[in-house]
């Protein structure tokens, strides 16, 4: 299934119901708080002053894959809900300002 399409909070949201096993009570009871998709669990930001950025996906794919850039770059799980969003550019903003916060310019680099 092609993940290009979706607006970040709904992939975000996607990623906890694959963590979950598609369980919705247990994203509501998600014990990992320190998670950097915590506090996006519901596919909501969580109020007007905390907002996803493409960096927060990003850091979870930093997470997921240890740190390591390449991974990331190479992530071969294209039907993570992150994937088209892994390299901190939204892909349906494609020719339209991107709403990143200039992250990924050292992709090459480990
Ligand atoms: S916030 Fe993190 S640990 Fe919790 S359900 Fe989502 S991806 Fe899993
Ligand atoms: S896109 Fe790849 S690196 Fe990012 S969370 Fe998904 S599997 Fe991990």
């Amino acid at each position: 299934m092609s993940n290009k399409k979706l607006r970040p909070l709904l992939a975000v949201r996607k990623k906890c119901l694959n963590c979950c096993n598609k369980q919705t009570k247990e994203i509501t009871h998600c014990p990992v708080d320190n998670c950097e998709l915590f506090q996006f669990r519901f596919g909501k930001n969580p109020n007007n002053k905390t907002k996803l950025t493409l960096k927060t996906i990003r850091s979870k794919c930093v997470d997921c894959s240890a740190g390591s850039l390449k991974a990331i770059k190479e992530c071969w799980d294209k039907d993570c809900p992150l994937y088209p969003f892994r390299i901190g550019k939204n892909p349906n903003l494609v020719g339209k300002r991107q709403n990143n916060i200039g992250i990924l310019h050292d992709s090459t680099h480990q």
